[in-house]
């Protein structure tokens, strides 16, 4: 599935030490797919997947909107050419200096799932939108997001009506049914919580105007995943399940769907080993681990799959580590990697599907290892 533009670039360039290759010419069909899919809402790419520059301006000139986290996230979309009006805030945790930077450079639309929270958007950034965040249940997702972010539904009611005493527009719902989610139906029970906390607003004169469906949409790893037209249909199918005739403005803010597939890890074999005789795992070192991109392997929850050049070769189940001395720094133990035998100290290998979330997870210099580089071409 790694696109033969990046192996050229592997082969001929043969760039020392692991880095990422990143293939625009995915990102865009990632972005025409979800825009074909959802052609009614407005795409947000979540920057935090992967903010390389070229991504940003790649996806600003094909019309998206950017979901940012920072101030920092906020400046990288604006410099890539997105207005202020085509930018959301969408982190609920936010220092008030942050929200009265992003306000000064013309960012209106904020996220919150608390009161603490709407207050400081009301001091910071009069008359700004904001949507409250509820929590999904994250069944499902290969990657979920926990409790952190969103409240009840029956608080984002409370917190909605306290954002338009402040003065702010109360503008919508949002939600996030958990990263890398491969059910199809996992927006359908978060859009019914949306529709009610709509109608309680509106009994309260409180008109709201938007749904954020947020990401979750995945990349294929080992198993197969529906495609994007696949979530489309099942999320318009909910949509007009709850909203029937009046469907809201909506959003989506796709990170790893808009950029998974499109970047692949070279990385090389710097040990190949046994801790025993007897041992039938062998031990498989890499020059990337945890610490060098790879940390969604936490818990083993991200399986990527990993081409080498003797795959077709007899193959026996092997710990794969990362090259640091931390001894966190193992990707897969509880259940080993299915490597080839013949797999050998120097072999390069291939981590496909790394486009999201790994060079903004690389430490700077853990050990004296570099962070990840990257290659977009
Ligand atoms: C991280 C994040 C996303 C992107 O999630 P994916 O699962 O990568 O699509 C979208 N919205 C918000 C608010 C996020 O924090």
């Amino acid at each position: 599935m790694t696109t033969a533009r990046i192996l050229d670039f592997i082969r001929t360039r043969r760039p020392d030490g692991p880095c990422l290759v990143m293939d625009l010419d995915v990102v865009r069909d990632n972005f025409l797919s979800f825009r074909k899919a959802l052609p009614d809402s407005s795409i947000f790419y979540a920057v935090k997947a992967n903010p390389a520059p070229e991504i940003l301006r790649l996806l600003a000139g094909l019309g998206s909107s950017f979901d940012c986290a920072s101030v920092a996230e906020i400046e990288m979309a604006m410099k890539a050419g997105a207005t202020a009006a085509r930018v959301s805030y969408g982190n609920t945790i936010k220092k008030e200096r942050d929200i009265a930077r992003a306000h000064a450079l013309g960012v209106s639309m904020f996220a919150v799932d608390s009161h603490e929270e709407v207050e400081k958007v009301a001091r910071a950034a009069p008359g700004a939108r904001v949507f409250c965040r509820v929590l999904t249940d994250g069944e499902g997702a290969e990657w979920p997001l926990s409790r952190k972010f969103g409240c009840v539904p029956q608080m984002a009611v409370d917190v909605l009506v306290y954002a338009h005493q402040l003065g702010l527009v109360s503008h919508g719902v949002s939600f996030h049914v958990g990263s890398q989610m491969t059910r199809l139906d996992a927006w359908d029970s978060a859009l019914g919580d949306a529709r009610r906390v709509f109608d309680k607003l509106a009994r309260q004169g409180i008109h709201l105007k938007m749904v954020n469906m947020g990401g979750g949409f995945p990349t294929r790893y080992l198993k197969d995943i529906p495609t994007a037209q696949a979530y489309g249909q099942a999320i318009l199918a909910s949509l007009r399940k709850h909203f029937g005739n009046h469907i809201p403005e909506t959003i989506i803010e796709p990170g790893r769907g808009m950029v998974g597939n499109a970047g692949a890890i070279k990385a090389e074999v710097v040990l190949v080993s046994r801790k025993s005789d007897e041992d039938d795992v062998r031990w498989v070192f890499l020059d990337i681990g945890k610490f060098g991109g790879l940390a969604e392997t936490m818990d083993e929850a991200i399986r990527y799959s990993i081409v080498t050049p003797r795959d077709g070769d007899a193959m026996s189940p092997c710990v794969l580590a990362g090259p640091t001395c931390d001894s966190a720094d193992v990707l897969y133990e509880k259940t080993p990697y299915p490597m080839p035998v013949s797999l050998t100290i120097g072999d390069e290998v291939l981590i496909e599907g790394t486009g999201a979330y790994t060079t903004t997870y690389s430490a700077v210099a853990f050990n004296g290892f570099e962070p990840l580089r990257s290659y977009v071409i």
